[in-house]
């Protein structure tokens, strides 16, 4: 094992380097969040600080804590200090020497073509980035507790050196040599104070800690400028504090535009894109909180994979106590980002007792009808807006009634939206306000497309009635809409189901009655197709088609087919009904054929199954003797 001694050059793990040279060669407009990344690495480490100081009684208090930032324009040197925990010399060693546990490099290494430039925008690089300015870095720390201080220093080439060194208080030095400016890249900017406030502002604003620099301005010579003097001016050297200390969500609306609630999101929650909406609410009462919640534009590109975790931030008074509290957020909301701060809860809480903590149960049912109050708003007053998101989140929704089997049902009825044969989208309110008078059903059909839906056969005794469809194109919807049964009393019906409540008793009767004096018939068919449907009938539905399929009981042919592509799906099967439509030339057909030639009724059963199946869109058994018993008919 290599031995560790002080000062000499150690090489940076093979990883870092990568990263290391992305970094450096990034685009310019990602340079400026080093900043950001190094405060909020002086935050964290004056909150351990603190931490430790309540668990051990040490007497600190956060108004001891700052975060002080000095620019030398001369020396191109950039400083940020902070009093925190401080670093020992293994702490400098390996958090600085590698950054393998940062989830980024783990996706950019799956990811091999992904565009370098992405991950530095989508997600902290951390102590890092700070090369992406300076070329060289030095940094001086002493471990709270310690009495030695170290100095780590590196030019992000090759590796780093780490020495024995001198520093008074625990707290980490952070020294950026900046680089030159560079043909289209100004690196001067880093080192006047208009810029840095700017970045202060811009990205660490809420930071709870001040950050502080001096800064000099220019005052009026006492004595000069009144009474006809002439105005003189000398320096003065203030110190200001950066940052507003107040995070976003405790600011009033009125202050907060969109920009700062996006600008917010994209820094917070690695998003690339402006989010679709963002809800800020303050609750006061049974539970006490603010929460900022974000619904993003696309989906994050892990949320259909397992590794995706929901959850929402969680602050007590301003401090976070956890990154991702799961329990804050129902399955069916889990693309909501965002987080909550409540005074209720302990800083102290662990996650076991956080999990049976009334006030935060209480707390997340409230966030759960802020979230559906917002989209149901959404849904009423920017309709594109909406379906954009229903596009792209929806089936979650779905998910959410399917899976609780129908539970979650009266919450989330209404945010549903299916395609429409009415053209574009509707909600089941929307539908029902419109169903005509002697409309007993909401009408679904179910298919891969809207345009295979529009062709299927089954659709056409509905559509002739005037009853407007829904046209179920996902493979949830049907299974979802199951599990319903029923929108505020009116029950669903497959377009293919057995009664589909338009025909007047007379007409049922005429149809019963052709049945009963084709049932020979019928038999004779089913016999032949050899159990692969449970029964031929005579349609009610077909108008000018001769043949479709439809289903009896649970399993519609639809969801058979949604199930046998999933795994251990083969055995699902729907029963199914072949169906002909009595006035179609091929059904009188058929009657003389069963009189004159059983074989070539058989072949014409057979045949006419196929057909429907095809229509359908599923496949046939046995494709060669299909095509082959058709050009021998044709062939005659
Ligand atoms: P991350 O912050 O995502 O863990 P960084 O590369 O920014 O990754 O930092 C690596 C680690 O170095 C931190 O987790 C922390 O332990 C340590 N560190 C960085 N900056 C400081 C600092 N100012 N004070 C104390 N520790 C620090």
């Amino acid at each position: 094992m290599e031995e560790k001694k002080n000062g000499s050059l150690r090489e940076f793990k093979a990883e870092s380097k990568r990263l290391l040279e992305m970094m450096i060669n990034s685009i310019y407009t990602h340079k400026e969040i080093f900043l950001r990344e190094l405060i909020s690495n002086a935050s964290d480490a004056m909150d351990k600080l603190y931490f430790r100081s309540m668990e051990e009684n040490l007497g600190l208090t956060r108004s001891d804590m700052q975060i002080t930032i000095a620019l030398d324009k001369d020396a191109r040197t950039l400083t940020i200090s902070d009093n925190g925990i401080g670093m020992t010399k293994d702490e400098l060693e390996n958090n600085l020497g590698t950054i393998a546990q940062s989830g980024s490099f783990a996706f950019k290494n799956e990811n091999e073509k992904a565009d370098d430039v992405d991950i530095i925008g989508q997600f902290g690089v951390g102590f890092y980035s700070a090369f992406m300015v300076a070329k060289r870095v030095t940094v001086i720390s002493k471990a709270y507790g310690s009495d030695k201080a170290y100095m780590w220093q590196s030019d992000g080439a090759e590796g780093y050196s780490v020495e024995d060194a001198e520093k008074e208080d625990c707290g980490t030095v952070i020294t950026l040599e900046i680089k030159n400016n560079a043909d289209e890249e100004n690196y001067d900017e880093f080192l006047t104070p208009y810029k840095i406030k700017e970045l202060v502002r811009k990205y660490s604003d809420y930071i709870r800690y001040p950050i502080k620099m001096d800064v000099e301005h220019e005052k009026l010579k006492e004595g000069t400028g009144v009474d006809g003097k002439e105005a003189e001016y000398e320096k003065e050297i203030v110190t200001e504090t950066l940052n507003s200390m107040v995070p976003i969500w405790k600011k009033a609306k009125s202050e907060l535009k969109d920009e700062d609630y996006n600008q917010f999101y994209k820094d917070k929650f690695y998003d690339y894109n402006d989010p679709l909406v963002h809800i800020h609410t303050k609750v006061e009462g049974n539970a006490t909180y603010s929460a900022l919640l974000y619904i993003p534009e696309k989906a994050p590109f892990d949320y259909y994979s397992k590794n995706f975790e929901k959850g929402l931030q969680l602050y007590s008074s301003g401090v976070m106590i956890m990154e991702k509290c799961a329990d804050l957020l129902p399955d069916y909301f889990s693309f909501v980002k965002g987080l909550v701060d409540s005074e209720d809860l302990s800083l102290n809480i662990s996650r076991e007792m956080l999990q049976h903590d009334r006030q935060l149960k209480i707390i997340a049912k409230s966030i759960e009808k802020s979230i559906k109050n917002e989209l149901k708003k959404l849904m009423k007053n920017s309709r594109e807006k909406y379906e954009k998101f229903f596009e792209t989140f929806g089936a979650q929704i779905k998910y959410g009634i399917y899976e609780s089997y129908g539970m979650n049902k009266s919450e989330l009825q209404e945010l549903l939206l299916f395609k429409t044969s009415n053209g574009g989208t509707t909600s089941f309110e929307e539908y029902v306000s419109r169903m005509k008078e002697d409309q007993k059903y909401i009408y679904f059909a179910s298919g891969s497309s809207v345009s295979r839906i529009e062709s299927l056969p089954q659709t056409e005794q509905v559509r002739d009635k005037g009853y407007e469809i829904l046209y179920l194109t996902d493979s949830v919807d049907e299974f979802c809409l199951q599990m319903m049964h029923d929108f505020n009393g009116k029950e669903f019906k497959s377009v293919s189901a057995d009664d589909l409540g338009i025909d007047t008793p007379e007409v049922k009767e005429e149809i019963k009655k052709a049945e009963e004096d084709s049932k020979a018939l019928f038999d004779f068919m089913t016999e032949k197709l050899g159990g692969k449907v449970k029964a031929v009938k005579l349609s009610q539905r077909l108008k000018s088609h001769p043949v479709c399929i439809t289903s009896e009981g649970m399993l519609s042919v639809e969801m058979e087919k949604v199930l046998s592509a999933m795994p251990n799906g083969e055995g699902a099967k729907a029963e199914k009904i072949l169906e002909i439509n009595p006035n179609h030339a091929i059904f009188a057909k058929l009657k003389e054929l069963y009189e004159s030639d059983k074989d070539k009724a058989a072949d014409y059963a057979e045949i006419l199954y196929n057909q429907a199946l095809l229509i359908e869109g599923m496949p046939i058994e046995n494709p060669v003797e299909f095509s082959n018993k058709i050009c021998e008919i044709m062939a005659k």
